[in-house]
Formats: structure tokens, sequence, C-alpha cells
């Protein structure tokens, strides 16, 4: 029994206690680092984002001398649901670039510009029958920004003859299939 450490309620042996332990130390250590990095950028929350990686490569140079910019120089992030839009400073010429993580649409109605990865996933929110709460909680669970209820109204609004549409489209399966089978 000498060899045996309690961990987390278990016995185990000392040589995997002394694993575990240096397991949590390095995590932590790596956690205090990731502090210390956003203590530096106040307005950069941590977690993932949705990122569309052709766009960002795209965007990812100054505006003014076309450097290829660093995400250790972001200044400012916002969160407009999950397009999280980005200021860059540039090392060379300290002019700050604005690098948005998603490409956005006119609507139908042409009053309003529109992310495409919101659109995305309150269409997909609506499909799988998700109110926003849902999509939230998934969202939050993953550690991505969540959306604001009024922000998913207006993209819900959008969707809404996209969702007519599908929802035609289904029946008309639905009814295609049962006279199949008559
Ligand atoms: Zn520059």
């Amino acid at each position: 029994m000498g060899d045996r450490m309690r961990y987390k309620g278990r016995f185990i042996k000392k040589k995997v206690f002394d694993k575990q332990i240096k397991i949590k130390n390095g995590l932590q250590k790596k956690r205090k680092g990731n502090d210390l990095s956003t203590n530096n950028k106040p307005n950069l929350s941590e977690g993932f984002r949705v990122v569309d990686l052709k766009l960002l490569a795209e965007k990812l140079k100054c505006v003014k001398c076309f450097e290829i910019l660093c995400l250790d120089n972001i200044v400012h992030e916002q969160n407009l649901g999950l397009n999280s839009i980005l200021k860059v400073k540039c090392t060379k010429c300290d002019i700050i670039t604005i690098v948005p993580m998603s490409k956005t649409h006119r609507t139908a109605d042409n009053k309003s510009n529109h992310s495409d990865i919101n659109t995305g996933v309150v269409l997909g929110a609506i499909h799988a029958d998700y109110d926003c709460t849902g999509l939230n909680k998934i969202l939050a669970c993953t550690n991505i920004p969540t959306i604001l209820p009024q922000l998913f109204k207006r993209y819900e609004r959008e969707a809404g003859p996209a969702i007519e549409e599908a929802a035609k489209e289904s029946c008309k399966r639905a009814a295609k299939e049962e006279r199949q089978h008559q």
C-alpha cells in the first residue's frame, strides 16, 4: 500500500499520482500564461471563435502598408453574435486594421447587412427547433460567444421566408412519399 496515493477519492499508484499532479500543474501554468496575455488585451475574451479562414487570410494584412498582421496585436474585439470583428495593430506603421471573422451580405429587403455566420447558425437553429436560449446553451458549452435575443430575432426575420420554403418542400416530399406507399 506504500506506493499508493489518494487522488480525487481514488487510490492510485504514486507514479500515476505524480504524473497527474504534473499534468495539473502544467495546465495551471498554461492558464496563468493565458491570463497574462488577456490582461494585456482586456477586450479580447477567451474561448473559441467561428472563423472564415479564407477571409481571415485575406484580411490579416495592414490596410496601409500591407504588412501581415499578427493576432498577438489585437487591441479590440467586438462580438456581433458569432461574427467577431477584430482591431489589429500593425507593428510596422501602428495603423489599426479591422479584421472580421465572417463575410456579410445584404438582406433580401436590402435594408441591412447581415453576417453570413449568424444567418447560417440562426437558420440551423430554427431547422433544429432551437430558440435563442437553446442555441446559446450549445454556444456557451463550447465557449463560443453567444447571440443576444434581439440579434437572434433580427436574423430570424431574415430566415423566415427560407423556413417557409423549407417547410413547403418538406410537406411536398412527405405527400409524395405517402402517395408512393399507397
Ligand atoms: Zn502597417
